[in-house]
Formats: C-alpha cells, sequence, structure tokens
C-alpha cells in the first residue's frame, strides 16, 4: 500500500538520520573500475614459471626471444582464432592492451586512410561515430578525443536500437562507424542477439569504409551455467561482402594479468594486410615471450573454459549479492531497477529519472566510491541522469555486502527526498 506523506516524511528522517551516522565512520569501499581480484589474479601465478628456454626457439626456426614475428607467433594466432571464431590468417597478436589496438587502428583510419579507399577520414570536414549507450567510457573517450562528433544510440536488451542505427548509417556519410561490446556488453550485461548482428553486417552505410567495432572483451567471461554466445561477426558479414567493416578485438586482461595479458584482433584478409603495414612502422615486434607464456599456459579454447570457470567460482557470489540485497530492499517499490548479468564485470542501476548523480554524491560522502554517475554515455551526458555502473570485482564480498546496503539506504534516501520536494 502506498505510503502517506507524512509516513514518507518519517521515514526519510529515519533514513537520514542513519546515513548521519555511517557518515561519522566513513567506509572505504571501492567499486569503480572493473579490475580482477587479488584471488583472480591468483588463479594465472603458475603462469610465471611455465617457460623453459627451450620453449622460444627450439620447436622452430624462428627465435621468439629476437625481433619479429610482427602479427604474433603461430601458437597464439592459432590460440585467438579459436577464441574468436577466426582462421589464424585473420589475426593479429599484439601487446598487453586490446584498447590500444583498437585506438592504433581508428588512428590509422583517421590519419593513413582506408584499405579500400584513397582518402583518409581526417580529410573530411565532419565525422561521426556511434555509441550504444549505456557503454564502455574509454571508448567513447577514444573517438571523442580523435575528433569524431559521438551519437548516442539507445542499448535494447539484445543490443543497439537497429532502427535508429540503421536509419543513421544510411542517411549520413560522416558516419564512420560504431562501437559495440557484443557479449556481457559493458556495463549492462547485454548480448546481442542473433538478429542483431544480422543487421549489422546486412546494413547500407553511405559511408564506403563504415567500421564496426566489436570489442569482445568479455567472450569467455561466464558468471553461471547460461553461458550467452554471440553469432560470429566476420562470417556474417562475409555472407553480405561486407568483411571489411568487422574488426573484432580480445584480450586476457580478465582472464590471466591485466596489464600483462596478451590482446589480439582479427578481421577479413585484406584489413589484416592493411593493418600489417601500417603496425611494421610502429614496432619491430610484440612481446612474443609473453605470447608463448600465454599460449603454454592457457593451451586452447577448451582449457581457456577450465580456467574461466575458476573466475566464476569466485565472481559469481558477488554477483549473487547484489541481485538478493536489492531484490529483497525494493521487493516493493520502483526505485531501482538493475542488471543480472549472465557474465562480465558489472551491474548496472537505473535510477529514478534525475536521482543518479546525486546517489553517486551521496555515497562518496560515505567513502563509497562507484563510478561518475551517466559516464556510461557519451560526454558523460544522459538528460534521464539515471545511470550507475557498479563493478563489484576486486572487492571481497563482504564489501560488496556493505556497499550494497549503502547503495540501497542512499536511493531510497535521495529518491524519496526528491519525491517529496517536488510534490511541495
Ligand atoms: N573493452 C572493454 C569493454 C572493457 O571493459 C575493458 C576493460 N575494462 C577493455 C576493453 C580493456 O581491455 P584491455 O585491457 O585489453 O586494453
Amino acid at each position: 500500500m502506498e505510503k502517506t506523506t507524512a509516513e514518507k516524511k518519517q521515514r526519510l528522517t529515519e533514513l537520514k538520520e542513519s546515513y548521519e551516522t555511517v557518515k561519522k565512520n566513513p567506509l572505504q569501499l571501492n567499486l569503480k573500475r572493473g579490475v580482477p581480484g587479488k584471488n583472480q589474479l591468483q588463479l594465472s601465478e603458475p603462469m610465471l614459471t611455465v617457460l623453459t628456454p627451450e620453449d622460444l626457439y627450439e620447436e622452430t626456426t624462428a627465435d621468439f626471444r629476437n625481433y619479429g614475428i610482427l602479427t604474433g607467433i603461430p601458437e597464439a594466432k592459432q590460440f585467438f582464432s579459436e577464441v574468436l571464431g577466426t582462421a589464424p590468417e585473420e589475426v593479429i597478436v599484439g601487446g598487453n592492451s586490446s584498447l590500444q589496438l583498437m585506438y592504433m587502428v581508428l588512428a590509422s583510419k583517421l590519419f593513413l586512410g582506408q584499405p579500400d579507399r584513397k582518402s583518409a577520414w581526417s580529410q573530411e570536414e565532419q565525422i561521426k561515430f556511434l555509441c550504444p549507450s549505456p557503454g564502455y567510457d574509454r571508448h567513447f573517450n577514444v573517438t571523442e578525443k580523435l575528433g569524431f562528433e559521438l551519437i548516442p544510440i539507445p542499448m535494447t536488451d539484445t543490443g543497439p536500437d537497429m532502427d535508429e542505427v540503421e536509419r543513421l548509417t544510411a542517411s549520413d556519410a560522416s558516419i564512420k562507424g560504431i562501437w559495440c561490446v557484443p557479449v556481457y556488453s559493458n556495463p549492462t550485461g547485454t548480448t546481442y542477439s542473433d538478429e542483431v548482428v544480422e543487421r549489422l553486417a546486412s546494413m547500407k552505410t553511405l559511408a564506403e569504409d563504415f567500421t564496426i567495432m566489436w570489442d569482445n572483451a568479455y567472450v569467455v567471461h561466464h558468471l553461471t551455467e547460461t553461458k550467452d554466445e554471440v553469432k560470429n561477426l566476420l562470417d556474417t558479414c562475409k555472407k553480405y561482402g561486407t568483411e571489411k567493416r568487422a574488426w573484432m578485438f580480445c584480450s586476457t586482461s580478465k582472464i590471466t594479468f591485466p596489464g600483462a595479458g596478451v590482446a589480439a584482433l582479427a578481421s577479413s584478409k585484406e584489413n589484416i594486410e592493411w593493418f600489417t603495414e601500417i603496425l611494421s612502422d610502429q614496432t619491430i615486434g610484440f612481446d612474443k615471450v609473453n605470447q608463448k607464456r600465454h599460449v603454454k599456459f592457457l593451451k586452447n579454447k577448451a582449457h581457456l573454459m577450465k580456467h574461466m570457470e575458476k573466475h566464476a567460482v569466485l565472481l559469481q557470489p558477488k554477483f549473487h549479492k547484489i541481485d538478493t540485497l536489492l531484490s529483497e530492499y525494493f521487493k516493493d517499490d520502483n526505485i531501482l531497477e538493475w542488471t543480472v548479468p549472465n557474465g562480465g564485470y558489472f551491474v548496472h542501476l537505473t535510477t529514478q529519472e534525475g536521482c543518479a548523480t546525486q546517489i553517486v554524491e551521496a555515497l562518496a560522502a560515505i567513502g563509497v566510491s562507484v563510478t561518475e554517475a551517466n559516464s556510461s554515455y557519451p560526454y558523460s551526458t544522459n538528460p534521464k541522469d539515471n545511470s550507475i555502473r557498479l563493478a563489484p570485482t576486486s572487492i571481497p564480498v563482504e564489501e560488496v555486502e556493505e556497499a550494497v546496503q549503502m547503495i540501497c539506504l542512499c536511493a531510497e534516501m535521495v529518491t524519496l527526498e526528491k519525491e517529496l520536494q517536488s510534490n511541495k
């Protein structure tokens, strides 16, 4: 039953009292960035000692200690081709960061030009990029700083709103591409449907060099028995003769060690040739010792999936805790909606409109840090002010519990206060 105004005021007073009590002894909880916990990093410690000198030069005429082998050692290409679902020749294995590979691809298209046309994007007056939102803030930063105008595209339960994507790409040649996190999307946990993949591959684009940045950062990062899979973009594009638009990425950042992992990209043969040429001016070869170390440790896709199950055992309780606490606290009202992802690293909260910024500020004042409100939108601008991202992986489950209790308190307090103010 709906509370009376007097009851609501009373409830707000109680909430404020609880809040002030916590404020006197602030907490120290950080749910800002999606980084693995220490116990997850420990899972890969045996990798540090798997290599022997012979691994690096004996089996092959190539010497992995030396310069060269620019596009990656053969066994690493084989490994990532299994992960990304392509042929080994369609893969380039890079350094430790997939984000850097993404930046390199876009900067190359911008300044040096495409394999399929002469002029570089920088020659054009206006360039734009589609940004499904909520999305990954670092993606948006890359394209913003490279000079693209960012166009937000609403996210649905099955991926970006394809009616909107098709309408825009068919009518505006300055739209050069789209960011996609197709599996367990950051931050909503959405996995793209087959229909969305088909439409991305087959849609007409006025820009002949349209680019799909397919960041499969969470492709093997399942949390439950329901293992989401996405239709293969490169294969689907081949069906429509659009394979040059498909640029797929992944890395072992959240498989082994972020910062000391291995990243890879896959694309059409023609794109790979073009990008290899460009890479050759930037490096004489990536860290092949680390590539070998990773392949020796992770072996193949089947073995990798076993390794990922160990991550899931450590992570799943944290996500489960968030869902159970929020379900219990908000069972009778519509103050908050939250995602319950099958994988990935995030939970996304949708607050009532106009409340997210204040909730995040209220949390910060009692020592609970979450990513800035609405930072999952281009330019951090979300007219609804209703988006909060939680990254619970790096802290122990007891701290997740404490943080969620504070989120419940602050979300109810801010929402109720706003409601009472607007009723005045
Ligand atoms: N893509 C997405 C969607 C991510 O969430 C992250 C890390 N938070 C990255 C890329 C970064 O990947 P890498 O460490 O390979 O640069």
